[in-house]
């Protein structure tokens, strides 16, 4: 008997591409897979929260670049950072560098320290202040380098080795190095975390976050974190992602060739207190990132000579840096960190954060030569 029409339309539309070996991947919507007889599923695919096709590409890519075992992707980099102070219990510590990313900070204070975590602020790139921030509560060091806005260096392979000698896990955030340039769990983390909104995206058009790590025990953690608490990223989000990651290394070199030139500039420029780039000899911790990055980055922040009014008004006379929020996109962004991340934290009120993107380095150079007259 031919079906009728309603049982038509949904037959008729189903999957039918299993032998098409399409070159670009499919973005694979489905939420739910169909069990075999015997009670099995193809590929352990159940159901999309658990995991997807999309999920599985992107996150077999970022184990692969950064050396890991298992990686594991969630709906953003908060998302990730979340999932990481989830995997704790009530009454741990955390040591955090005091130039963190505005919002974790927040997220500890808001979220996280109701729930039972503390933490300490602390300057990470002296090594002692870290030694003596350990408490019999700590879990876990949290390490940012470079550090957003500030562009700070921490000696990954000297904390990873403080907290493995105290059986503490060490995280390192490294959205601003991309594992183009650096990878921690080489240098001995054992957890990386990114936000994949930024460098792997590459397009500004994609919110995501990841975490890898190599031990079997914390994988599990993650992934009960990850598929229990639900925050996992759309198929379409990992299409992206992935497509992102096609052209990383290709992006970032450039983008990082990029802005060493023009911090060079900006560091002999008269209205420029100060430049924060690792990849400047004049930079305090260069040495350190030399030995742990193979380049330096796409990111830097400038001091101006100046109040926080003109200091604004520089960001907002630039042609080629778009004034907005975020980083990692292939076109330059300049923000003016200060009135973004409110009154509380270090961040300078002269300080603007600067996101160097593909564009000509000769425009980028004239642009702020302009934008500083
Ligand atoms: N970590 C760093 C260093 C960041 O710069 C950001 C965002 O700017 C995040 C984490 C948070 O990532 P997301 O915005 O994808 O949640």
């Amino acid at each position: 008997m031919k079906p009728k029409f309603e049982t038509l339309a949904i037959k008729s539309t189903e999957n039918q591409l299993n032998n098409s070996n399409p070159v670009s991947t499919p973005i694979h919507l489905s939420t739910t897979y169909k069990r075999n007889s015997d009670g099995s599923y193809n590929n352990d695919l159940v159901y999309s929260r658990n995991d997807n096709p999309n999920r599985k590409i992107v996150e077999y890519s970022i184990a692969q670049l950064e050396n890991g075992n298992h990686a594991f992707a969630f709906s953003s980099g908060m998302a990730a950072v979340s999932a990481i102070f989830q995997s704790l219990k009530t009454g741990d510590h955390i040591i955090l560098p005091d130039d963190i990313y505005y919002a974790i900070k927040k997220l500890m204070d808001q979220i996280f320290k109701p729930w039972g975590l503390t933490y300490d602020l602390i300057n990470m790139c002296d090594l002692k202040s870290v030694e003596n921030a350990i408490k019999p509560t700590t879990s876990l060091i949290w390490v940012e380098s470079p550090s957003n806005p500030q562009l700070k260096i921490s000696d990954i392979a000297a904390i990873s080795k403080i907290a493995k000698n105290r059986n503490i896990l060490c995280a390192v955030d490294n959205t601003w190095a991309t594992p183009v340039f650096q990878n921690p769990l080489t240098l001995g983390a054992d957890i990386v975390m990114h936000s994949s909104t930024k460098y792997f995206g590459g397009h500004s058009d994609v919110i995501g976050g990841c975490i890898v790590v190599n031990d079997d025990k914390l994988a599990e953690k993650i992934k009960t974190i990850q598929v229990l608490s639900g925050a996992v990223p759309s198929p379409f989000d990992c299409w992206l992602i992935a497509r992102g990651i096609q052209t990383l290394h290709l992006r970032v070199t450039k983008q990082a060739e990029n802005a060493l030139k023009l911090a060079q500039y900006l560091e002999t420029h008269p209205k420029i207190e100060k430049v924060n780039y690792p990849g400047l000899t004049s930079h305090t911790q260069h040495i350190i990132a030399k030995k742990q990055q193979s380049g330096f980055g796409a990111m830097l922040s400038v001091l101006i000579k100046g109040t926080e009014t003109e200091t604004f008004e520089i960001s907002t006379k630039l042609k080629y840096f778009t004034t907005a929020t975020s980083l990692g996109g292939v076109e330059s962004l300049v923000e003016h960190r200060k009135s973004v991340e409110g009154k509380d934290g270090p961040t300078p009120i002269n300080l603007l954060r600067i996101s160097v993107g593909i564009e000509h380095i000769d425009d980028l150079i004239a642009d702020w030569e302009n934008a500083l007259n």
